[in-house]
């Protein structure tokens, strides 16, 4: 955990296509003073800003999209998720077109980025929130929930009939060494039976093999898998990502079980909306509440 805010050293540059509208798009990650939180300018919009807050959840399905005041940013989960694992505090995310670069499906080229370009030490205090009471959605067998812990800590567990995944479950301290390692270079994926349907929505126009684990009724059509247990690991990526819209770094554990971006985000809105039954605390007070024993 770190004691004080973060940015980058410098600007980052990215280009790629969107992985639902498949236009092209070029994002430059550009450091910000403390406490400016992320926030996304649309570069072809007069730079209109749209900060990566639960106000501007607008749509959870396949995706995670920002909208305000009529406009879009959409598929933020990946970026979003690399800056939360990495612990980047402040950052302008200039964009020129609604939706992330899908890069290859992963965070790995945010990640190279911005390891290439290397982190800032900030003057203001980091501000985490620690979870002091349990909170769980539920929709049918699908569960999110949070609950108090000493460090920031995380379970997923996926159950998925395909031969190729079945169920898998990840349990990880959630380090910035422990993201680069097993969490941010595991691909989106996507079922063959569903891309018809999918692109008839409008969705996956710049979908590919170069971009997404992609399966058929007899196993995965890439081959490679980065782990073999990739699948899970890809959805505590969207978990922190959409996690990250509550605005401050959590200290407790996360859970999910056969969850995706719309109990993500229930989840997201439930800690946000109770966020006064939570504690805020910077890293120095969270230490002195734990080093002084209680009186008696
Ligand atoms: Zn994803």
């Amino acid at each position: 955990m770190f004691r004080y805010q973060r940015t980058l050293h410098n600007a980052i540059e990215f280009d790629g296509i969107g992985l639902h509208t498949g236009y092209p798009v070029h994002l430059q990650l550009t450091p910000a003073p403390e406490n400016t939180g992320i926030v996304f300018r649309r570069t072809d919009l007069k730079n209109f800003e749209i900060e990566a807050t639960r106000a501007h959840v607008a749509r959870v399905s396949y995706a995670t999209t920002l909208m305000k005041k009529g406009v879009m940013i959409s598929t933020v989960e990946h970026l979003l998720s690399t800056l939360y694992g990495f612990g980047i505090d402040n950052l302008f995310l200039d964009i020129n077109s609604m939706e992330v670069p899908i890069m290859d499906g992963s965070g790995k080229g945010f990640m190279d980025g911005i390891e290439n370009c290397g982190i800032r030490k900030q003057n203001a205090l980091r501000e985490y929130l620690l979870i002091q009471e349990p909170i769980e959605v539920r929709h049918g067998d699908k569960v999110a929930g949070v609950y108090p812990a000493s460090l920031p800590t995380a379970t997923y567990i996926i159950d998925f009939e395909h031969g190729a995944i079945g169920r898998q479950q990840i349990d990880m301290e959630l380090t910035p060494e422990c993201y680069r390692n097993e969490i941010g270079t595991a691909r989106t994926f996507g079922f063959v039976s569903d891309v018809e349907y999918l692109k008839k929505c409008g969705l996956i126009r710049g979908g590919s093999l170069e971009n997404a684990i992609v399966l058929d009724d007899s196993g995965i059509v890439n081959r490679e898998l980065r782990f073999p247990d990739e699948f899970v690991r890809h959805k505590l990526l969207d978990l922190l990502g959409d996690i990250s819209l509550i605005g401050h770094p959590i200290i407790g554990h996360l859970y999910a079980e056969k969850a995706g971006h719309a109990i993500h985000a229930a989840l997201a809105d439930r800690i946000a909306r109770g966020i006064r039954k939570q504690r805020v605390c910077t890293l120095p007070e969270f230490e002195s509440a734990l080093a002084v024993p209680k009186a008696g």
